[in-house]
């Protein structure tokens, strides 16, 4: 029986990590976590009962009333996100909440919540998770990282066409605004801002396929399971 490992996916917004993510857990029949969704259903439960982000005080109080699980869709195939028991996974890639999800995200508090419930899910190992800080914060010690990176307008340009399916009003203006904002504050941030770990490869994806950047992640994940 092959030894399990942890597999740490960090990258900029809109660089296609959760796809590549996913696929890979699939693959490996591991487990896979999309941390971007549990600080947007924390988001989404600020925006509804107007936390301020500056009240520590509110916030602390807040979050002991935030409640958060992953559960499997058959239908889709894909886990959804549940906030306090209800399914919030189409309501938190709104803009709204997309629009604010950085700032809640940079909030120490908050972080300190979201990754020591990311730290439990991945204490028996077999799993495949996506974010900003999760090579350097959550998984120091992951035996695999992986640093996605894919050109600004690229970037923006898959987002967007993602996007214009479930609204159709949305720009590619406010797409690519929405992007260089999250940038901007996940890279500044006082709290784990977005680096690459010393010890990540480097994945740009800018020009090769889903299916090539697959088979590299792939690859790489073989030889590090081999090494466990
Ligand atoms: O991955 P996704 O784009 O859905 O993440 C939404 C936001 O959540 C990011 O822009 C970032 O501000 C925050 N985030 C984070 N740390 C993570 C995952 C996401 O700060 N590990």
């Amino acid at each position: 029986m092959p030894k399990k490992i942890i597999i740490a996916i960090d990258g900029f917004s809109s660089c296609g990590k959760s796809t590549l993510a996913k696929a890979l857990a699939a693959k490996l029949a591991y487990v896979f976590i999309d941390t971007g969704a549990m600080y947007r259903a924390i988001a989404l439960y600020f925006l509804r009962n107007h936390i301020s982000f500056n009240d520590q005080v509110a916030i602390e109080k807040a979050l002991q009333h935030i409640q958060l699980h992953f559960a499997y869709n058959s239908a889709t195939g894909k886990s959804d996100m549940f906030l306090n028991g209800e399914n919030v996974e189409l309501l938190i890639r709104e803009m709204k909440v997309s629009s604010k999800v950085s700032e809640v995200a940079a909030i120490g508090s908050v972080r300190e919540f979201a990754v020591a419930q990311q730290q439990a899910m991945g204490a028996q190992k077999g799993i495949v998770m996506d974010g900003r800080d999760i090579g350097t914060v959550v998984f120091p010690n992951a035996e695999l990282k992986i640093f996605v990176t894919a050109d600004p307008a690229i970037r923006a340009n898959r987002r967007f066409l993602e996007l214009q399916a479930t609204n159709p009003a949305i720009t590619m203006e406010e797409v690519a605004e929405n992007l260089q904002h999250r940038d901007l504050i996940d890279s500044t941030r006082e709290h784990s801002p977005l680096r690459q770990a010393a010890d990540a490869l480097v994945l740009d994806n800018s020009h090769i396929t889903r299916e090539a950047q697959f088979e590299l992640a792939l690859n790489w994940a073989h030889e590090r399971i081999n090494l466990a």
